[in-house]
């Protein structure tokens, strides 16, 4: 099938590269690139880290210069939102009562966090995803200021980093245990909350929110299931996100947990997805989707290699980092909430490289605390081993 009408929507990390990848193919028809945002695609890492801290201005987020995006040849519709999908007539219906059609579609609509509805639309109640979330959130970090955070992952624990690091008395609520236990295991979690208890961090860990209190519609405190209550200048809501997928509600495309995609990115003839919203066959890991940056440019390029008639399967080693106070962590791999084992370094103290492995001991994830060198090393191993792994699932199916 040929395509000479390509409509991308949602132009961040994933789409913007799918549109580039188009281009550097040779691929010479119509682009129309939709994004409800009025800015120009912009990086989103830094709105947890370089941005709240105040250290970066907003400009410094830009994914592309404007030559770029030029250079691009592309009809630009930021600030339109994509409402609804036909698949029969083949066009997106806009929010400025437009119609883009396509022979080509990108879905790239990322993902939206979750919200807790008994504390939406209460003065000092955030969310962290955009720019404005980041600013806004910011205004409220000033020294000595109650932050209160709900939800101990990656993004919860971030923020908690430079609150702290701006003299703000910081509290993370959780019901787990410790922090990021869900994600790298009790014995990292361990190593984490030690991190932010060294900071002055207080973590209320085992416990759920169940309210708000405000005064004159602004956050003064939560209360937790216990019935205590903790003072709260700045909430901070941080419990995840959920891929946005409702303007694909009754288009025929599958929707579980994103947007359901084959081994290419391909959710229909010529319809493929990328990104935080795309959930695809990885060919050895089995279905994933990714909420990770790396992955959003990787994907982009995949579905856009996929759109243009190539068909290789998009099998990525999944890569995450997260940055807190001078620590960087790194994951390779797909980890499981079971404990890591130190191959250098120890858990306890200091840098460490770490392994998950399956029950045949072949390494299933890697981590590292401030070991990116040894961490590269390690990773090679994961993708030696999936290239072992895909061809001999080819052999098996032949
Ligand atoms: C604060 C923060 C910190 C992060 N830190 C890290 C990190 O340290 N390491 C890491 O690996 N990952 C991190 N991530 C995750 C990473 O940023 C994401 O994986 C990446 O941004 C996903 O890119 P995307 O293009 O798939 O989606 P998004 O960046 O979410 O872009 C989706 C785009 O779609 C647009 N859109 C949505 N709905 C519509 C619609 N109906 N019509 C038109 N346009 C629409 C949106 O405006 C948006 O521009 C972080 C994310 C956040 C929010």
């Amino acid at each position: 099938m040929t395509i000479d009408q390509v409509v991308v929507v949602g132009v961040s990390a994933a789409g913007l590269t799918a549109a580039e990848t188009l281009r550097r193919e040779g691929y010479a028809g119509r682009l129309v690139l939709v994004d409800s945002d009025t800015r120009p695609p912009y990086d989103r890492p830094p709105l947890s880290k370089q941005l709240l801290r105040g250290e970066w201005a907003e400009e410094k987020l830009t994914l592309r210069p404007p030559a770029a995006l030029e250079g691009l040849d592309a009809e630009w519709r930021l600030g339109v939102r994509a409402e609804q999908l036909d698949l029969v007539s083949r066009e997106v219906e806009l929010s400025d009562g437009s119609r883009a059609p396509f022979d080509g579609l990108v879905v790239a609509t990322g993902v939206r966090p979750r919200t807790l509805p008994f504390a939406a639309g209460r003065q000092g109640v955030h969310v962290l995803r955009s720019v404005e979330d980041a600013l806004a959130l910011r205004l409220g970090m000033v020294p000595g200021a109650e932050v209160v955070i709900v939800g101990a992952g990656f993004l919860g624990t971030e923020a908690a980093a430079v609150a702290a690091g701006l003299g703000c008395r910081v509290t993370v609520i959780d019901p787990l245990d410790l922090p990021l236990e869900r994600q790298l295991g009790p014995r990292i979690g361990k190593r984490v909350a030690q991190l932010h208890r060294d900071h002055d961090v207080q973590l209320l860990c085992g416990n759920g929110v169940t309210g708000v209190r405000e005064i004159g519609g602004r956050v003064c405190g939560v209360v937790l299931n216990d019935g205590a209550e903790v003072a709260a200048d700045v909430l901070l809501v941080a419990i995840g996100a959920e891929p946005v997928t409702d303007w694909l509600k009754d288009s025929g495309l599958v929707i579980e947990n994103g947007v359901h995609c084959d081994e290419f990115c391909q959710a229909a003839p010529g319809v493929v997805a990328a990104g935080d919203v795309a959930s695809w066959q990885h060919p050895t890991l089995g279905r994933l989707r990714l909420e990770h940056r790396m992955n959003a440019t990787e994907q982009g390029m995949a579905a856009a290699r996929t759109l243009l008639g190539q068909r290789t399967p998009f099998s990525p080693v999944p890569y995450f980092w997260s940055d807190q106070y001078d620590v960087r962590i790194q994951v390779y791999g797909r980890p499981t909430a079971a404990d890591f084992t130190a191959v250098e370094g120890s858990l306890d103290d200091g840098p460490f490289a770490a392994v998950q492995r399956s029950v045949s001991g072949r390494i299933t994830a890697v981590a590292g605390w401030n070991m990116p060198r040894q961490l590269r090393g390690l990773r090679q191993e994961l993708v030696n081993q999936q290239a072992v792994q895909c061809s001999a699932d080819r052999t098996d199916s032949k």
